[in-house]
This record gives C-alpha cells, structure tokens and sequence, in this order.
C-alpha cells in the first residue's frame, strides 16, 4: 500500500469510528481504530488454555485416551457458562461472527505455529455442518476458523469429511444401529486426503469429543496411518 493510500485508509478508519463506534466484545467499551473485537484488556484476560506451553499431555489429549489414536489437541480457551469464552462462540456461531471466527482462527495460529506438535500438520479439515444449520446461518464456523489457521500457518483447507445424509444415517434402524449410528456420522474422502501426513480437524468448541472422534475415525477407516490432531478454539473446563 502506498503512503498516500496507507493514510487515507487511516483516515477513513479513524472517521468510521466517529461515526459507527466498535465496541469490545466483551467490555463494550469503544476500540481503539487498530483493534478488531477486543479491547488490549479484555484480549489479555481471555482464558488461555496456555496447551501450547505444556511439555506433558494436556486434558485434552487425555479426553481422546483410548478412543482413538490423535497426535496433539490443542484448545485455545476455557469455556465455562457465563464467561467471555462463551460469548466468543455464542457470536462465532449465532451472530454475525465470521470475522471473529477468522479472527481466532488466526490467534490459534499464532499460539502454535512454531510448536514443535503442531509444525508438521501439511492440512486443515473443518468439520462439517448439518446443511440445514448452514443455510440458516450461511456460514460454518468451523470453516471460518479453519481460514483464520490457513491464513497463518500457510496451509490448505481440505473438505476430505462430510456428513453423511440424514435418510442414509437415520431411516429404518433398530434402536441398537441407530445408537452405532450417532459414532459414525460422517465419511472421509481418501482421494482428497492423499499426499498429506498430519492432518487437523477443525471445530469451534471441544465438550465430550464425540463428534471430533467420530470425524478422526472416518479418517482412520479409509486411511488408518493417516496423523491426526485436533484444533479447536475452546475446551469445556
Ligand atoms: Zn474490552
């Protein structure tokens, strides 16, 4: 951007803010013109898993203990009722969140990017939505999330897992099948992963796991040696 340029846009910015003031998500307090949702205070005191800094396995990893093998999960925030982690999803999911989605994305990134766990994921995997929740929304989160990540770490977004459809997963099943059902929700697409080593899935908010283990075994059933970590913004605490 040139000089002249880089000004006007300063200025377009500092005048934009006079007339639509930006408030902190969390604080509602007006931001400065070089902040995007949250104030200097409200971003430091987000509640930081800090997971990148740990040496051992983290409560996350352990959550995967015995279910299905996953090389590193990585949660950015604790998620607790009524603290600014959940308003953070609440906005990525209900609201006009996307920009804020992209937003964490990009914060994750930034924690793991030369964390010696995460340098060798070659490729994102959003998980993806129920199409009626996306057409309402028109978005998914996971995706925008996954953009904020490829937008940092320098690697592609891959749609290798899908949902299957609702009448081939539900329709004339007994109780027991339809309960086997729930666990294998989706289908991953081998051509689509091949040529990557260390995938990661790609989801807002991580509570039991169910459906990020389900996602990591459709994985496994068509390419068992394939790495898998998992990244999400949140951990339930
Ligand atoms: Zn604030």
């Amino acid at each position: 951007m040139s000089k002249g340029s880089r000004i006007f846009t300063k200025n377009i910015n500092g005048l934009l803010s006079l007339i639509y003031p930006r408030p902190c998500l969390i604080c509602q307090s007006e931001l400065p013109e070089n902040q995007n949702h949250f104030c200097f205070l409200c971003l430091e005191n987000l509640h930081f898993t800090d997971f990148e800094k740990y040496k051992e396995s983290t409560s996350a990893d352990e959550l995967f203990w015995g279910r299905v093998k996953i090389q590193h999960v990585y949660s950015c925030l604790f998620f607790e009722k009524g603290n600014s982690t959940q308003q953070i999803l609440h906005t990525i999911k209900y609201k006009e969140g996307k920009d804020l989605g992209v937003y964490m994305g990009e914060l994750i990134g930034k924690r793991i990017k030369d964390n010696e766990n995460y340098k060798s994921i070659d490729a994102l995997i959003p998980i993806p939505l129920h199409s009626k929740k996306g057409f309402v929304r028109g978005y998914n989160q996971s995706m925008v999330i996954a953009q904020g990540l490829s937008n940092i770490l320098e690697i592609p977004i891959i749609n290798a897992v899908k949902r299957k459809n609702h009448h081939e997963s539900q329709t004339k099943k007994n109780r027991f099948e339809r309960w086997d059902n729930v666990k294998s929700v989706f289908a991953a697409d081998q051509d689509k992963l091949k040529g990557y080593k260390h995938v990661a899935i790609v989801d807002d908010v991580l509570t039991t796991g169910s459906t990020l283990e389900s996602a990591a075994r459709s994985i496994k059933n068509v390419k068992p040696d394939q790495d898998i970590s998992l990244l999400t913004v949140a951990i339930a605490k």
